[in-house]
């Protein structure tokens, strides 16, 4: 008679997979990394996804790609498409 139980061992590699599952949500810096950032051609104001641009109603969080095509930058007033993305 064996003191390892093969059941109980299925069960823990259920455990590891699950924590390997949550372990990103338990890290919120390698969430937010995911993030990117743009800067304007004009005046080199940077639209952070992560910040987003509270004062035209962007909220935190924000894609680039949501946006809509006739927001402007908040500083110079350049459209849209005069930001890059900041490698
Ligand atoms: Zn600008």
């Amino acid at each position: 008679m064996t003191r390892f139980n093969p059941r109980e061992s299925i069960l823990l590699e259920w455990l590891i997979l699950l924590f390997r599952i949550l372990k990103p949500l338990l890290e919120p810096r390698a969430f937010m990394s995911d993030f990117k950032k743009y800067h304007c051609l004009e005046c080199e104001h940077i639209y952070d996804e992560a910040q987003g641009d509270p004062d035209s109603g962007i909220a935190p969080g924000t894609r680039w790609e949501d946006i809509p095509d006739d927001w402007e930058c908040p500083i110079c007033g350049a459209p849209k498409s005069f930001f890059k993305l900041m490698e």
